[in-house]
């Protein structure tokens, strides 16, 4: 097996409020347990900048530009209540595009069998036309694009296991079937949206988890609702918006997942993608805040990927 790692130090320099959860730190602790003896054989390639045409292919121009001209000379410049721009953020955010773009090349011209990119902001709240919770561009959403025009892929899935729903991602593939959307993610919960009922053309799947869920009805969710859904869709790859908020140490949420249901969930995706996809599989990082179990889940997740 050949797995890439995008990041790229930009990343450090999207800078939030002191306090705020989604904070350089974050990449620290996961360059740090990446470093590893056990992670020596990963390939580590500094992302691209990304392509703007990719980023205006999901979200509109207009929103790009107004994104672009708000951001600061110094300081920080709120987005939202917990959304914010600092001097670097924007070429952070065309970054974490070019990463997730670079590894969909990755797994199409079979330079990796499937690659992790850990970069922020990160993208699954980012909705056509509104960066929200922490997100600025929606990476995954710009990935699954990218696979389409620049690789012809027809079908792509996208699981989000993210303790959040990723509703930017569900609003930009609301009404399109050559997209699957799959998420597990903690209800109630910051967006609110994400129930069961919402299943766009058909091409949604939202398994919504009451707090303390726990292991067992989150791998339920996934035998149940997620896996026979990408069954029936046979995608051509599958992209993961790989959040690890939903880890019990997390401040954030209480699902309460272990790092080996991380694992676990990483080798059934990796499955199905060998099944329907030829193995393509791109990891995307998200959210997750509680360090340790943040760098805990990594480390199980990429050990994963490695193995095969
Ligand atoms: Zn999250």
């Amino acid at each position: 097996m050949v797995t890439r790692l995008y990041t790229h130090p930009i990343y450090l320099e999207h800078l939030t409020p002191t306090g705020h959860p989604e904070r350089p730190d974050r990449l620290r602790a996961i360059q740090r347990v990446l470093d590893a003896e056990e992670f020596a054989a990963l390939e580590r390639v500094e992302a691209p900048e990304g392509d703007p045409a990719t980023i205006t292919a999901v979200h509109p121009r207009l929103f790009v530009e107004r994104l672009c001209q708000a951001v600061p000379e110094s300081g920080l410049v709120g987005v939202d209540a917990d959304t914010v721009l600092s001097q670097k953020s924007m070429l952070a955010a065309v970054t974490a595009v070019g990463a997730a773009n670079a590894a969909v090349d990755d797994v199409f011209a079979r330079r990796a069998d499937n690659v992790f990119v850990a970069s922020r902001p990160p993208g699954h709240h980012a909705e056509k036309a509104t960066a929200m919770g922490f997100c600025l561009f929606n990476n995954a959403a710009i990935a699954a694009r990218h696979a389409q025009t620049a690789h012809a892929a027809e079908r792509v899935a996208i699981v989000d296991w993210d303790v959040h729903h990723g509703n930017g991602t569900q609003d930009i593939f609301w009404d399109d079937p050559s997209v699957l959307y799959c998420s597990t993610h903690q209800m109630p919960l910051f967006p609110g949206t994400g129930a069961k009922g919402e299943t766009g053309a058909g091409n949604i799947v939202n398994a919504p988890l009451a707090p303390r869920s726990g292991s067992d009805l989150f791998r339920d969710a996934f035998l149940s609702r997620v896996l026979p859904a990408l069954d029936a869709f046979a995608p051509d790859l599958i992209i993961i918006s790989a959040g690890f908020d939903a880890h019990h140490l997390d401040p954030l949420a209480e699902i309460n997942l272990t790092e080996d249901d991380f694992d676990w969930a990483t080798g059934q995706l990796m499955d199905r993608a060998e099944r329907h996809a030829a193995g393509r599989l791109v990891s995307l990082l998200e959210g997750g805040y509680d360090l340790q179990g943040l760098a805990f889940s990594v480390a199980a997740h990429v050990g994963r990927l490695m193995k095969g």
